[in-house]
């Protein structure tokens, strides 16, 4: 193909055969620009494969990470904000005793005060001879929920207070995330004086000292029971039925529900029963707000 440079000759040449002038352009004549490769010597040298520079590869955009409900349970532990565990179904129902007449029940008239006075002074069982305090048991008259543990421990015998010490800030915090501030629950235990070497209560201990508790619980008459512990449940539940099977159930004690779960001082040794008593004492805050 014929160039723009070859037909400028042309002109050129013919022009001057003709004897005329050549034509002045006033601009100069366009063409097709041409790439000229550069000869080889003039182009920059090829570096070397390792120094190339390699061009920043382009970030890569990120989706968008997915937000954590705030009622997402989180793992390991026990999320106070997720979905509380559905009421579950009926368990044993120990019914009020009958009233006999001719029986007398030397606490029948007896008030709060006056249980607590006759506990201080109590001989009826082997207990009474190590104790440094009894410990008959606090709140107020009209508790709406009644903890009940085992027995009082080395600190309770000491202050004469149940609960107190490292299992008593448990069940502090316990009571506390279920909007059940201790002041206004009444705790009680199922024998009132301390076992030696905190061994667990025997069964004429209890025996000799569970009227005390169930006058208590006649007098305050509370919408919901806790019982924190094997001893109390089968003390209150007159079962030897393991703590595991009366978990989960809405007992009938003497037409109180009362919901079984682990003592404080069993959730110090194993951490992993916090969760199934953060369960427990959840659905106690359901039957508390029926
Ligand atoms: Fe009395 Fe109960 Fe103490 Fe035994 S444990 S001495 S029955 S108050």
């Amino acid at each position: 193909m014929t160039d723009a440079r070859e037909l400028f000759r042309r002109y050129l040449a013919q022009q001057a055969d003709l004897r005329q002038p050549p034509l002045v352009l006033d601009e100069p004549l366009r063409s097709a620009p041409v790439q000229a490769r550069p000869p080889d010597d003039a182009r920059p040298p090829t570096p070397p494969r390792a120094e190339r520079t390699e061009s920043p590869r382009p970030e890569r955009a990120k989706p968008p990470r997915a937000r954590k409900s705030a009622d997402a349970p989180r793992r390991g532990r026990a999320s106070k904000k997720s979905e509380p565990p559905p009421i579950p179904g009926p368990g044993i129902v120990v019914p009020a005793p009958a009233s006999d007449l001719f029986a007398a029940d030397p606490l029948a008239d007896a008030t709060l005060d006056g249980l607590a006075t006759q506990i201080n002074g109590c001989t009826k069982c082997r207990l009474h001879t190590s104790r440094t305090h009894a410990v008959p048991g606090e709140g107020p008259p009209d508790a709406r929920l009644v903890v009940v543990g085992e027995g009082p421990g080395a600190n309770e015998d000491a202050q004469g207070r149940p609960f107190v010490g490292r299992a008593g800030a448990l069940l502090d915090d316990i009571l506390a995330a279920i909007d059940c501030p201790r002041e206004t629950v009444y705790i009680a235990n199922v024998v009132k004086c301390r076992p030696p070497d905190n061994r667990k209560p025997q069964g004429d201990e209890i025996e000799a000292c569970m009227p005390y508790l169930h006058r208590q619980l006649a007098l305050i008459r509370p919408k919901v029971i806790l019982a924190m512990g094997a001893t109390a449940a089968e003390a209150l539940l007159q079962t030897r039925a393991s703590l595991s099977a009366l978990r989960n159930r809405v007992h009938d004690y003497r037409g109180t529900p009362l919901i079984v779960t682990y003592h404080p001082a069993a959730l110090l040794r194993n951490p992993n029963w916090k969760r199934p008593t953060w369960d427990d004492v959840r659905i106690a805050r359901q039957l508390l707000d029926r």
